[in-house]
């Protein structure tokens, strides 16, 4: 017999902005409503929720492309998020947030939530956004497990083994039916990821031999700055923090300390005028830029101490000419470099490689492979295909 669980997507085929939405007869449940990147030619979906009813939403996790478009949401319909993803949506949009406060509930990992006759349970997911989910999905008749963004070399990576080797697959009763995937990386080079853990170490090898550093990465990536707070504090250096971007970088401590210890930088010291003291000559410190003339000016107030810089991001922001050039931090490291020794490169992707996909799948064994979160859901599906149970 035909199953009655339908899943359909909207603004799927490409990376970010995506959303799923799956019914049961009369239950609908949502997975996310963010925003497609400026660079999309496909746009966002404007999701007509008047002819279409939706029970709840579920958000996978605080990137601006799976949670932005949350104030666009019909006011009443039930939003389930993480803590932290509430959290960061109070930040970057007190006022929705604040309008929409008594719609949202917050989740954990291994909460059941019913929705009508959908089951929904969240699962700890690794991801560069702190407090991702991946979902189960279970309707009367299927299991449907929605990974959202993940990838399995950051520190969460043992948790979202074992999950996916053991308590997802208990979840669906041994059987997944669907899975609903992320194939973010399917064409990417097929180069060996740097863990966030391997990050940690790099950045040790160099804070001991230099005391002097400014490094940059986004304020909204926990995990990558706890991988240099855990490097510096190795070496009992001071961990700078610039004042724009001390409330974000500060707000996510709480929530990580929950999650694992390592993402526990509480010793951080908000500053945007470091004094040549005789504690910051003798410990040194890692100072956690933003893009602005004020930490320019710092990293030039230390020249005769020859500071290191760390980028921290993609290296093609860097790139006159590429799809993801940002001119300003382009700019912004070019007058750095004129100043610093040396700039060193360390990125880890947020996302799953194609041998993390490929683990992925075995670890589950899914009848079918919806592709979501990716320019090519043909190349995800044939990448599946050997490992589809039969
Ligand atoms: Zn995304
Ligand atoms: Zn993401």
């Amino acid at each position: 017999m035909a199953s009655k669980t339908i899943i359909n997507r909207y603004k799927c085929k490409q990376v970010g902005g995506n959303v799923t939405v799956i019914t049961y007869e009369n239950t609908s449940i949502m997975f996310d409503y963010g925003y497609a990147f400026s660079s999309s030619k496909i746009g966002s979906v404007d999701y007509d929720f008047k002819r279409n009813h939706i029970d709840a939403v579920f958000f996978t996790h605080f990137h601006y492309d799976h949670v932005g478009r949350f104030h666009l949401i019909p006011k009443g319909i039930p939003m389930y998020m993480a803590p932290v993803t509430k959290r960061h949506i109070q930040y970057k949009n007190p006022d929705g947030a604040a309008k929409y406060d008594e719609f949202i509930t917050t989740i954990n990992q291994g909460d059941k939530i019913k929705i009508g006759d959908i089951e929904v349970i969240p699962f700890l997911s690794d991801h560069s956004a702190l407090g991702s989910f991946m979902y189960v999905v279970k309707t009367p008749d299927m299991n449907i497990v929605h990974t959202g963004d993940f990838r399995l070399h950051g520190y969460m990576a043992k948790t979202l083994y074992k999950n996916l080797k053991h308590d997802i697959l208990m979840a669906c009763d041994g059987n997944v039916d669907t899975v609903i995937t992320e194939g973010t990386r399917i064409i990417d080079y097929p180069h060996p990821d740097i863990t966030t853990h391997g990050m940690q170490l790099k950045a040790e090898k160099i804070f001991k031999k230099n005391k002097f550093a400014f490094f940059y990465v986004t304020e909204i990536d926990p995990e990558s700055i706890s991988a240099f707070y855990n490097a510096a504090k190795k070496y009992g250096m001071n961990f700078f923090v610039d004042k724009k971007i001390f409330e974000p970088v500060s707000m996510y401590v709480p929530f990580g300390k929950e999650i694992d210890e390592r993402y526990n930088y509480e010793d951080i010291i908000c500053e945007d005028d470091i004094k040549l003291s005789e504690d910051v000559l003798r410990k040194g410190f890692v100072y956690l830029i933003s893009i602005n003339d004020n930490c320019l000016n710092e990293i030039y107030k230390f020249k005769k101490f020859k500071p290191v810089f760390i980028f921290s991001e993609r290296q093609d922001y860097l790139i006159p000419f590429m799809g993801n050039y940002k001119s300003n931090i382009a700019d912004f490291y070019n007058k750095a470099m004129k100043v610093c020794k040396k700039s060193y490169f360390m990125h880890t992707s947020g996302h799953a490689s194609r041998k993390e996909l490929r683990i992925m799948l075995k670890s589950l064994r899914p009848k079918k492979v919806v592709p979501i979160h990716t320019d090519y859901p043909l190349l995800v599906s044939l990448l599946s295909r050997p490992y589809l149970k039969k």
